[in-house]
């Protein structure tokens, strides 16, 4: 496999052509933003953890019968992907109230949701990423009902997976935000998995082993996500 040219620069990743039309290069970067840009930032080491991060948490799910974009390590900071049609909705999936919902709905930070909540986003920087229902998703032609169908259900099995599996580690999986893509027809799991788009907290102390630590100013970042990385692979990082 060959790296080709730049094909886009996120702001926590960019994306590279390969010799191989239907596979990409992600490079994770350690630029941190929040607040849609207007906090902006950097975490040593955060591109080689949350490459490695994601690739864990990727080849989990895909033992657990539930399939994604990830191919394989690169190297320490990048992963080959299949190329997916990325689909514009940001899809959230909450199991305690904690940032914009606790805020929204004013619910204490840390309130367990009875069930877990499914929330959509319309993906544009330039809207601030504005939430949306299905039927905005659907009048704005952005996702199919079936789409969604598929993209729901897996949201919700992926949520049932990695909550398990991070109890079992001393780990609370508060929200997180996945995307989606298509792939030969097919809605796929895309993009990453990481501290920098989930909330965990350890289970005991609740202390927040995410990106809320740049977001609130709580330091010990660096830290956080190399515990993360130690709690689920039983590994001490090497950045
Ligand atoms: P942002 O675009 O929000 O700044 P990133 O820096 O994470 O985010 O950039 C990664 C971009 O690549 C995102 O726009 C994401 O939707 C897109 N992407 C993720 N996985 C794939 C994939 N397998 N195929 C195509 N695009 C992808
Ligand atoms: N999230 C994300 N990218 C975004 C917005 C949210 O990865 O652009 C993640 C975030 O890390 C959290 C979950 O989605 O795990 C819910 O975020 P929330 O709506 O509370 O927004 P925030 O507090 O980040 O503004």
């Amino acid at each position: 496999m060959e790296k080709r040219q730049l094909l886009y620069e996120g702001k926590a990743k960019r994306m590279y052509a390969t010799d191989d039309p239907g596979l990409l290069a992600v490079e994770y970067k350690d630029d941190a933003t929040a607040f849609n840009g207007l906090k902006k930032g950097s975490i040593a080491g955060k591109g080689v953890l949350n490459n490695k991060i994601s690739a864990f948490f990727f080849t989990l799910l895909g033992q657990h019968g539930c399939d994604s974009h990830f191919v394989s390590l690169l190297s320490e900071r990048e992963m080959l992907v299949k190329k997916l049609e990325i689909i514009p909705v940001e899809v959230v999936v909450r199991n305690i109230a904690a940032g914009s919902l606790a805020k929204r709905l004013g619910l204490q930070e840390g309130t367990t949701l009875t069930r877990p909540v499914l929330e959509f986003y319309y993906k544009d920087d330039a809207l601030g990423d504005p939430m949306v229902n299905k039927y905005h998703i659907y009048a704005l032609g952005l996702a199919t009902p079936a789409q969604v169908g598929a993209l729901s259900a897996q949201a919700l099995q992926i949520n049932r997976i990695l909550s398990e599996f991070l109890r079992e580690r001393g780990l609370i999986l508060v929200d997180f935000k996945l995307e989606f893509g298509v792939h030969n027809g097919k809605v796929l799991l895309g993009d990453e998995i990481s501290p920098d788009t989930c909330r965990f907290w350890d289970a005991n102390t609740k202390n927040k082993l995410d990106k809320d630590r740049f977001r609130q100013d709580l330091g010990g970042i660096e830290e956080a996500y190399q515990e993360i990385y130690r709690r689920i692979t039983g590994e001490i990082s090497n950045v």
